[in-house]
């Protein structure tokens, strides 16, 4: 375990021995154009049972922040530094051989395109097998028993037939789905998945998200749900973590973000979500300007460059001093509490409808 000088960023919410627990997470890559601090000082807590969205742009540091915690970063060009304690296990700095066992046992992955994430060689219902057999020691005829087991589990006709399918006689939609089952198979504690319906249209995005739901509840796994894309998390998660730059800026439950975000950087994401209720004519607010490079992040609050509420905070604080989240309920900004409030009220609550 690497002990840092805690930021007070780091700052996590409270509770007694939560399962997984990320705290003061710093990643860092170094490349040809100098280092790339991906992740900045991050903290987290995620319960048994209970589903954390992680919302921000590409770029934010929130898929970068799930390979940490699955040990998949290349040891050579990444520094890690924090904590990441898994009920207890710290998993910053353990050997590979710990973390491949934990993979796919105990914590597994839905990567966003599955027609990547599959191995076109290979049937479905091979892929699916081989981490069962590999963890628990099973026969090919149990490994293959238990693959149209979990095809049958999310959602996919006729399993007996189609687990000697190949990925490219699926649907995008069963892929998903499949690449679910593989994720499933061992019953793992920990469920990262990273975009998991991008890629599929929004009847199809709407079953996944249900089948993901249903399914924790009969495997009681604990789920981080990574995306851009706040409509994805509204109905799906627990808690939110808003990241900007590498940094967490806004934590709450979605109820609290969704319905009273405290930070400018959720209010830009908020405004840019286009609404089935809104009128075709009326306009998005996308958010002004582009994403920091994280080679040379932002002094002082990494959103400054691109806030257009620092002129209500005043001088050259935003630019100059670290805004910090506070433990629970928080947003990482200089605005004070009343500020947040009357903005959110007369300027963005009425674009949301
Ligand atoms: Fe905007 Fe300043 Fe708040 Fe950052 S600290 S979000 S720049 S108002």
């Amino acid at each position: 375990m690497t002990t840092l000088t805690k930021t007070e960023d780091a700052a996590a919410p409270t509770g007694a021995d939560p399962f997984l627990s990320v705290r003061d997470l710093y990643v860092r890559f170094s490349t040809e154009d100098g280092i790339v601090k991906a992740v900045d000082g991050l903290s987290f807590d995620l319960e048994r049972g209970k589903t954390l969205g992680i919302v921000g742009e590409s770029g934010s540091g929130k898929s970068v922040t799930n390979l940490a915690v699955l040990g998949l970063h290349n040891p050579r060009a990444t520094e890690i530094k924090g904590e990441i304690l898994l009920e207890g296990q710290e998993l910053t700095g353990a050997r590979e051989k710990t973390l491949e066992k934990l993979r796919g046992n105990k914590m597994a992955m839905i990567f966003q395109d599955a027609l990547t994430a599959l191995s076109p060689y290979y049937t479905v219902g091979r892929q699916i097998a081989e981490p069962f057999m590999k963890h628990t020691g099973a026969s090919k005829r149990e490994g293959r028993q238990r693959a149209i087991e979990m095809l049958a589990k999310v959602g996919i006709p006729q399993p007996n037939l189609r687990v000697d399918d190949y990925p490219h006689q699926f649907s995008g939609g069963m892929r998903q789905r499949a690449m679910i089952a593989m994720a499933l198979v061992c019953n793992p504690a920990l469920l990262i998945a990273d975009e998991p319906t991008t890629a599929l249209d929004v009847t199809v995005q709407a079953q996944i998200l249900d089948l993901l739901k249903d399914l924790q509840q009969e495997f009681g796994s604990a789920i981080i749900l990574i995306t851009h894309d706040l409509g994805v998390v509204a109905n799906t998660a627990d808690d939110l973590l808003v990241m900007y730059a590498g940094r967490a800026v806004e934590r709450g439950t979605v109820k609290e973000i969704l319905t009273e975000p405290r930070h400018p950087y959720t209010w830009g994401l908020l405004s840019s979500m286009p609404r089935l209720t809104s009128d075709v004519t009326e306009l998005l607010h996308p958010i002004p300007g582009t994403p920091p490079s994280l080679l040379s992040p932002p002094t002082g609050c990494p959103f400054h460059p691109r806030c257009t509420f620092k002129a209500e905070v005043g001088g050259t604080r935003c630019a100059d001093e670290r805004p910090p989240l506070a433990p629970g309920r928080a947003s990482a900004c200089h605005l004070t509490a009343e500020q947040k409030q009357t903005f959110f009220i007369e300027q963005i609550k009425p674009r949301l409808g």
